[in-house]
Formats: C-alpha cells, structure tokens, sequence
C-alpha cells in the first residue's frame, strides 16, 4: 500500500493565538492563519489527512502537571478552546469531510495518551507536517514522539509560532539539526 501524509494543525485555538488569549502567542500567532489555512487546503485537495490535535483541560485539576506552570487554558466548552480566526472557519467549512479530524490531548505531544499513532499506522500515513502553536511546546513535544516512532517529519516555518524568539530559533533548529525534520517555508 503506498504510504500517505497527514497536516498535523496543532492548538490553533484562541486561548494560545487571540490577543485576549489566556497563554497567547500574539500577532506572531495570528500571522500564521492564511498559510496553514492554505495548507490544509492543499492537503484536502490531495486527498491527504489534516488532524486537528487540541489541547483539553479542567481548570485547576490537581493532578495534571500544568497546573502548576501555566493559567487555566483550553478549557472544555470555552471561547478559549474554539479555532482561531480563518483556521476556526475552516474547520468549520471541512469538519465534515473522511480525512479532517479533530481529536482532545491532554498533554504537550498530540501522540501523548492518544490514539494518533495508532490511526497513523492504520491509514499508512508515515510523513507528517506540522503546524500550529507552539513551536517550542507542543509542536517541539509533538516532533520528539513523531521522531521516536520513526515518522518523516516536516515542519512548516511560517506555519508555526513560539511565545519568544529565541524559543522560535532554538526549536527550528532543534528540528533540523537533532530530529532530523525538513524545515521549508
Ligand atoms: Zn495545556
């Protein structure tokens, strides 16, 4: 069986990217929605997988080690949780096709006590690309397990955004230089 690809749209949500964003990335977020819109076209139109990973969370949950490091975000059933700007319309256009799924994490990595690399194997999809927010979090913690698990990477520059700069430079390098993974534009 030939082998397929999947666009992994990582917590594109308004609590990491709207200004009013509980742990946002700001305009540099914000700047990303026409590109990753315009990727998950393309990949729609190749009849190829674009996945949805969204960080899900109860608020002050004592046992969840993000609760100590960060405010409450991606609250179930939020503003907060929703698709940002034109992505939010997009999924909101596309939700209903085979190949767009959305699913809940519950931790930094989208592999992270989900079923993603399980669907993966299944469909013979064996190269993803990512996108989302933020690179050095959850993109980063995402590309780590994808690497383990021996998928080809590729990562989308102007498709991902950090908190910082600096976590935006480390973390493209780290891409390239320790995981292996194909950065383009
Ligand atoms: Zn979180």
């Amino acid at each position: 069986m030939a082998s397929h690809t999947a666009l992994l749209i990582i917590d594109y949500t308004n609590d990491f990217v709207a200004d009013k964003g509980a742990l946002s990335c700001g305009l540099t977020g914000q700047k990303l929605a026409p590109h990753i819109v315009e990727l998950a076209n393309q990949f729609v139109k190749n009849d190829d997988w674009v996945i949805l990973p969204t960080d899900v969370h109860t608020p002050n949950d004592p046992y969840h080690p993000e609760t100590k490091l960060f405010p409450p975000h991606n609250v179930r059933g939020t503003w907060g949780r929703e698709f940002y700007g034109d992505v939010a319309k997009w999924y909101d256009q596309n939700k209903n096709r085979d190949k767009v799924y959305m699913y809940d994490k519950t931790r930094y990595s989208a592999f992270a006590g989900t079923d993603l690399d399980l669907r993966m194997r299944e469909r013979h999809v064996d190269t993803l690309h990512l996108v989302g927010v933020c690179t050095d979090i959850c993109v980063l913690h995402t590309a780590v397990d994808a690497y383990n698990l021996n998928y080809n990477l590729v990562i989308h520059e102007k498709g991902v955004a950090a908190l910082s700069p600096e976590g935006q430079t480390w973390a493209l390098d780290h891409f390239k230089h320790v995981l292996g993974a194909t950065v383009v534009d």
